[in-house]
Formats: C-alpha cells, structure tokens, sequence
C-alpha cells in the first residue's frame, strides 16, 4: 500500500513540473455556505487539473525505468496530463481516445505533443489497446488512478494543504475512481489523524458510495452525470481498501446541485471550474459537508470544460 514516504519522493520528483496551487477565499462563497472555506485551486494547475501530479510521477519513472514511450486511454484531463509530461520529458506519448471524442479535447492533447488513436467507444475497448500498444513496443501503459505512482503523486495535494492550512479541519475532495481522495487520505490521515476527509459523489454516479455501503467494490452503469470527470463505474483495487481504512464520510450531489455550483463559482470568484470540481463545492453549498464552525479545505480539482458546453453545465 501506498505510504507517505512515496508521497513525499514524489514530491520531490514532480518539484518543478508542477506548480504549488494557491488557496483562494471567497467571502460571498463563505456566507452564502455558512462556512469558513479554503479552495484548493488545482483548476490552475499544470494542464488545467490535478492529474499532472500522479501522470508525472509514473511518467517519469516509467521513462528511468527504460520506457521507449507511455501510452494512456483517456480523452480528458488524464490523457492531457500524460501527452504534457511525456513531452516534456521528451518521449512520444499515444492517447487512445473514442472514436466520437470531443474536438476541444482533441486539439488540446495533440497540442501537447501527444498521438491521438482513435478507438472505439468505450473504457472497454480503450484500455485493452493501450496496454496492447504499450506491451507490443516496449512502452509503458499509465492508468488514471489505480497505480501506486499516481496514487503517491497525487497526494502531494494533500502535503500542500497541511503546509498552507496547518489549522485545517475538514477536506472535501471529489471523488471518480478515488486516485486523488486515497493519495490525499494517505498523507493527511498518516501526518494529521484528526483532520475529517469528506469525499464527494454525483448521485448519477455513485459507486464508490455503494461500495463503502456494502464493503466491497460495487459497479455502477455508466453515469450521464456532467461531472464527466468522475463518470467512473467502480472505485479501484489500490484506491478502494484506502477509501475503507480512512473516509469519514462520502456525500452525495444532485446535478442541480453541481449546476449551481459551478454558476456560484463562475459569477461570484470569477474562477473557471469544470463540473467535476464543482461537486465539491456544491456538498458545502448545499450543507452537506462541514460545519460552521470548521475551518474546511474545498478541492477544486480541474477547469478543462469546453466552452461551447458551459451552457448545459449551469441551471436552466
Ligand atoms: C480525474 C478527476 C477527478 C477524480 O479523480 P479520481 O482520482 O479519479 O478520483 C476529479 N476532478 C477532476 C477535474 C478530474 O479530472
């Protein structure tokens, strides 16, 4: 299992690659939620979302390791996050994308270097060929969450936060495939017990919910939630028995829930979030998550949204 000494060697390997994100504070976000609230802005990250911390942390031991080149199977910030550290690090990345992928997102890989393969519709028929790719030619396959690098590089979120908010009480984390929530549950619980972790779900979506529910990894069918980055249908093998050691809780949004949020944040902070960081605002907004009283850590994990789609993302 992943501990904080891998967290913190990540760190040291993804230092300059990465920016530190700042914390922002909103008073008309904290009155308006009746709480003190401290967001976590990893929409202004490398890349436009958290995912660069674990990509380049497996990336770049991949490449020590001898890779030829990554491969990765994710048209969203994920396969962003890999063609970007791929190129930097100066080997080829292939993203293997659906066939009916968005153009935006598209364009945005290929502008950082990476080659797009078209396959498919389906997490199912994308994997299987990246992996093939990878094994036929002496590449590595980078998974999005269930991997023990990404897990430790994403956790360096949960490092910066105890340094920049050593008073924290409460972290409120959105929650896909649980890479970024078990990295961060790994650093804070192991270096501050005390500090509560809240995870975040749509309701269109909600199976690392069920899985907590039950005690095992339970699947959902596809979700159609606009949080697209958290349309996951099971939590992972790595990441689930984390989420089962250390969650004190997981709550679940409604899609008018994740539409006003991202209409608070936009119109009010002026910040530019995609829907999937929106949940998390949205569990304050709504009272779920936090008390008045707690100092709470919100964590905006990424503003890649198309523009021409922000309409369908905020209340009719
Ligand atoms: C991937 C992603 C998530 C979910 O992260 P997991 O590690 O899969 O739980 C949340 N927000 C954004 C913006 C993402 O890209």
């Amino acid at each position: 299992m992943v501990n904080l000494q891998d967290i913190k060697k990540a760190r040291k390997e993804i230092n300059g690659l990465i920016h530190e994100t700042p914390i922002l504070v909103s008073e008309l976000l904290n009155e308006q939620a009746d709480r003190q609230i401290y967001l976590k802005s990893e929409h202004l990250q490398k890349t436009g979302s958290f995912k660069i911390r674990g990509a380049a942390n497996a990336v770049i031991k991949a490449e020590r390791e001898g890779a030829r080149f990554v491969t990765a199977a994710s048209s969203g910030n994920h396969g962003q996050a890999v063609a970007y550290i791929a190129g930097k690090l100066g080997i080829p990345a292939i993203i293997v994308v659906p066939e009916d992928a968005n153009r935006v997102k598209v364009a945005a890989i290929e502008a950082y270097g990476g080659r797009i393969e078209y396959c498919g519709f389906t997490s199912a028929d994308r994997i299987p060929r990246a992996k093939q790719l990878a094994k036929d030619n002496s590449g590595v396959y980078i998974p999005p969450y269930d991997h023990p690098d990404i897990i430790a590089g994403q956790g360096t979120v949960g490092l910066e936060i105890l340094e920049q908010l050593p008073d924290i009480d409460v972290i409120v984390v959105p929650v896909g495939g649980g890479g970024l929530i078990s990295g961060i549950l790994t650093a804070v619980k192991t270096i501050k017990p005390q500090v509560k972790i809240i995870g975040v779900e749509p309701e269109a979506g909600n199976d690392t919910f069920l899985s907590l529910e039950s005690g095992k990894i339970t699947a959902v069918a596809g979700s159609s939630s606009i949080a697209d980055g958290l349309r996951t249908s099971q939590p992972g093998d790595l990441t689930f028995p984390i989420l089962k050691q250390y969650i004190d809780g997981i709550v679940l949004v409604t899609e008018e829930e994740i539409k006003y949020a991202m209409q608070f944040v936009i119109e009010r902070t002026k910040q530019l979030i995609e829907p999937s960081a929106a949940v998390a605002v949205a569990a304050v907004l709504s009272g779920k998550a936090g008390e008045g009283n707690q100092k709470i850590g919100v964590v905006l994990s990424g503003g890649n949204i198309d523009l021409l789609e922000l309409q369908n993302c905020l209340p009719s």
